[in-house]
């Protein structure tokens, strides 16, 4: 069995999900599983559309432009307005309508509740296209296989939950008909929605992998594979025809957001191989990520954007301390934050961090007594694996640098 990941780029309009159709049908003759992303940037959509509900401001506009959108998308492909897809997907967005008639007070369950809706959508459209242009597709609700725990938009899986739904709903299906599901949302133990984590669908595509074993995993972009560089920002991008798992995991762990980070892990595990490869050019390579032994490589550049430095001072003419120390890390293992790049000097200690608001603020309320918080968002986290001096010179000329450190490879800079 194959899995395929296709992100929302891949879907984004009728032509793109005709392309999408066009690279399964390539596949007829295997087992396939695809794991989809929302349409386009309707993730983001929702998530305006979710801010704006709890700050009870109108959202008909926004709810009425999501549904055009998604309509449009079925209409171009199934011109028939009586087809089921067209009924279903009219019931689906009354459902949207339902949940957000009434807010739920925990606002990141209410947030999982809605956002779900991106891929639940996207992956009806297409399962209907698909079955209409005779390629037998099975829809599955991913809710029903992905079993997390309760933490709201960042749910954990529960890995032997998981396992054996996977063997129950997916393997035995698999034979007769391709099976389309939803990337990124889950069920957590309460029976309420979840979700994995923006960009979290080629993490359940790789969970679904590791669960039946399959033979590889293709995750389909709108790059030909992964490349030294943003080659939007970089024109001499070079792109590598195989990297290892580590050097892979290492990337994403910088912010290469070519795969989430937590991707690698389940198939370095089973040793199942990751390509990478261009849904424009489906008949080039990609890349691919396997178990290798890597040669040297050249400099890699990582931008990470939309970072948050923060500073904690202390104030009473002691040092940054274990005991200090201690009680920072312990506020960020209990919010879920990762650290990107951490400094000290006697009396601060700093973290880069990602910015995500509503953790931010958790944090600084928690530890405002016992420290000065500083802090600085809109920042740039850029790293350089494998730097050059002229590298460096490239990427921090003319920026103003907040933070910077090297090791023997790598070099990073928080600046604006
Ligand atoms: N649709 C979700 C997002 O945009 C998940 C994904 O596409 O991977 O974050």
């Amino acid at each position: 069995m194959k899995v395929f990941k296709f992100g929302g780029a891949s879907v984004r309009n009728a032509q793109a999900v005709r392309n999408m159709a066009s690279i399964v049908e390539r596949y007829k003759n295997e087992e396939l599983l695809i794991v989809l992303s929302a349409m386009g940037k309707t993730t983001n959509a929702l998530e305006s559309i979710w801010q704006d509900r709890l700050a009870e401001k109108n959202i008909a506009e926004k709810l009425e432009d999501l549904r055009t959108y998604h309509f449009g998308i079925l209409h171009e492909l199934i011109p028939d307005t009586q087809h089921p897809a067209a009924t279903e997907l009219a019931q689906w967005f009354e459902q949207l309508n339902n949940y957000l008639q009434k807010v739920d007070s925990n606002a990141n369950r209410y947030y999982d509740a809605l956002i779900s809706f991106g891929e639940l959508v996207s992956s009806h459209i297409v399962a209907h296209y698909l079955n209409h242009i005779g390629c037998p597709t099975q829809w599955l609700d991913a809710r029903e296989v992905i079993a997390t725990d309760n933490t709201a938009r960042e749910g954990k899986i529960d890995w032997e939950k998981t396992h054996e739904r996977c063997n129950q709903l997916i393997k035995p299906n698999i034979k007769n008909k391709r099976i389309i599901t939803q990337g990124f949302i889950g069920k957590s133990e309460d029976g309420y929605t979840t979700t994995l984590g923006r960009e979290g669908s080629d993490f359940t595509a790789a969970i679904v992998a590791s669960c039946l074993q399959a033979e590889s995993v293709s995750i389909w972009k709108d790059v030909p594979g992964i490349l030294n560089c943003d080659p939007k920002l970089f024109a001499d991008a070079v792109k590598f025809e195989e990297l290892s798992y580590q050097e892979a995991a290492e990337m994403t762990y910088y912010g290469a957001s070519v795969i989430h980070p937590k991707t690698i892990k389940p198939l370095a595990n089973k040793n199942i191989p990751l390509w990478v490869k261009s849904f424009e050019a489906p008949e080039e390579r990609g890349t691919l990520i396997h178990d290798c032994i890597m040669g040297q490589l050249p400099p890699c550049i990582i931008i990470k954007p939309n970072q948050c430095l923060i500073t904690f001072k202390v104030t009473d003419f002691t040092f940054i301390n274990e005991e200090n120390l201690s009680l920072i890390f312990h506020s960020l293992d209990a919010l879920n934050i990762k650290i990107n790049v951490m400094q000290n000097t006697a009396i601060s200690f700093s973290i880069c961090v990602d910015n995500q608001d509503y953790k931010i603020k958790a944090l600084i309320n928690r530890l405002q007594d016992h420290f000065k918080i500083l802090y600085n968002e809109d920042l740039t986290l850029a790293t350089v694996k494998n730097y050059s001096p002229e590298v460096i010179k490239r990427i921090s000329e003319g920026k103003k640098i907040y933070l910077e450190q090297r090791s023997r490879s790598n070099f990073q800079a928080v600046m604006a």
